[in-house]
């Protein structure tokens, strides 16, 4: 995770437009490639430029403060995809957490959101994940307390409580002064007297989690599940954050969620269309089969639905699922299909112009079941062109 901007510039979390100038100019003059020949020089000179663009900016300041990033997360969330890829853990960051103390220290731990993508299927039937994640947690060492057994929490004696010191610097334009978050108490005022040597005194240290969450059937894309206490662990005992899961449901490659309905795509012959049949839908349940009734004299783009087999949703009912039906005109007659589509389209008084067979061809047609000894059918009109 990038530095504590307020830390790299070295600055009270409340420090005022002016001091975090003041405080930039400081740095940035010390820091310069030019002037330094500290062989990390460019680098923090680049980590100030950065701190200080958020935090003299006021709107990317304060998402910084609420969100622990810059840039405005989609819908006040979404804080991009920066780790791509896996299942389950795509990206997590930091957001919301406390306000500011009394002297700019934050002594909660904050919310830390993740985001998870589950499939359309996962999200009907509901599904357990787990997902992973690095946080500061409780440290076990002394169980948050911060300090080593004897050790107690005494006022810090480099600020004397205040939390933050002051600098006077020597700079190319003169002496001078800045006040910075205390490097003891890291703006707390308070320090433990014998600190807890994993921990150093936070009572936190940094680990990787994996938390089992629960996702319920129905859950929609963009739902956020909240698993208390599973965010930053608070400094030395304090408060835990929470952690905030937010739930994207992917594209489903057969399925269209809307709302608690679910739409998709089957193709029928034009026979089916016009006799009416039966489809067998596979639903979105593991192992569930949909009968269909597609009705004589669907059109093509015609939809059907089917109540009770969409989407599940959280007050345990299901949406209708809606089976848009195409059609599909066969290429593949056979002559003897030819001839007695030919002959029914005769009959209904729909000519094709393309005189298939005469009319005549209909009292062949009756007759034709009964001749199967040979007989000779009635004679043709001389002017039948036949096939073709
Ligand atoms: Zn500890
Ligand atoms: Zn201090």
């Amino acid at each position: 995770m990038a530095r504590d901007y307020y830390e790299v510039l070295g600055v009270a979390r409340d420090a005022s437009a002016r001091e975090i100038k003041k405080a930039f100019l400081g740095k940035a003059r010390e820091l310069h490639p030019d002037v330094s020949d500290a062989p990390d020089a460019e680098e923090r000179f680049k980590e100030v430029n950065e701190a200080y663009s958020v935090l003299s900016d006021e709107q990317k300041r304060a998402n910084y403060d609420r969100f622990g990033t810059a840039e405005v997360p989609m819908g006040g969330f979404d804080m991009g995809d920066i780790f791509g890829g896996g299942l389950d853990d795509i990206f997590s960051s930091f957001f919301g957490g406390g306000a500011p103390g009394a002297r700019g220290a934050r002594t909660h731990g904050r919310d830390m959101g993740i985001r998870l993508q589950i499939t359309l299927a996962d999200a009907a039937a509901g599904c357990s994940k787990t997902v992973a994640y690095d946080r500061l947690a409780t440290c076990e060492h002394c169980h948050g307390s911060g300090a080593e057994e004897g050790g107690e929490v005494v006022t810090c004696p480099t600020c004397r409580g205040a939390g933050r010191v002051t600098q006077v610097q020597r700079t190319i334009l003169g002496a001078m002064q800045t006040q910075t978050t205390c490097p003891q108490c890291h703006g707390e005022g308070k320090v433990v007297s014998k600190p807890c040597p994993e921990c150093h005194g936070e009572g936190r240290v940094s680990g990787h989690e994996r938390v089992r969450v629960e996702i319920p059937a129905g859950v929609r894309d963009g739902q956020r599940l909240v698993v208390p206490g599973k965010g930053e662990a608070g400094l030395r005992g304090d408060e835990a954050g929470d952690l905030v899961v937010q739930v994207s449901v992917a594209q489903d490659e057969h399925f269209e969620r809307q709302g608690d309905d679910l739409w998709c795509e089957r193709e029928i012959s034009a026979f089916q269309a016009m006799l009416g049949c039966e489809l067998s839908v596979e639903g979105i349940l593991a192992d569930e089969l949909v009968k269909v009734p597609v009705p004589a004299g669907t059109q093509p783009g015609d939809a059907v639905s089917v109540p009770g087999a969409g989407m599940p949703n959280a007050r345990g009912r299901r949406g209708k699922l809606v089976v848009v039906v195409r059609v599909r005109v066969p290429r593949d007659l056979s002559e003897e299909e030819r001839t007695q589509l030919s002959a029914m389209s005769r009959r209904r008084g729909e000519g094709t112009g393309l005189d298939f067979a005469g009319p005549d061809l209909f009292d062949e047609l009756d007759g034709a079941d009964e001749d199967s000894s040979g007989r000779k059918p009635k004679a043709r009109r001389p002017h039948k062109r036949g096939r073709k």
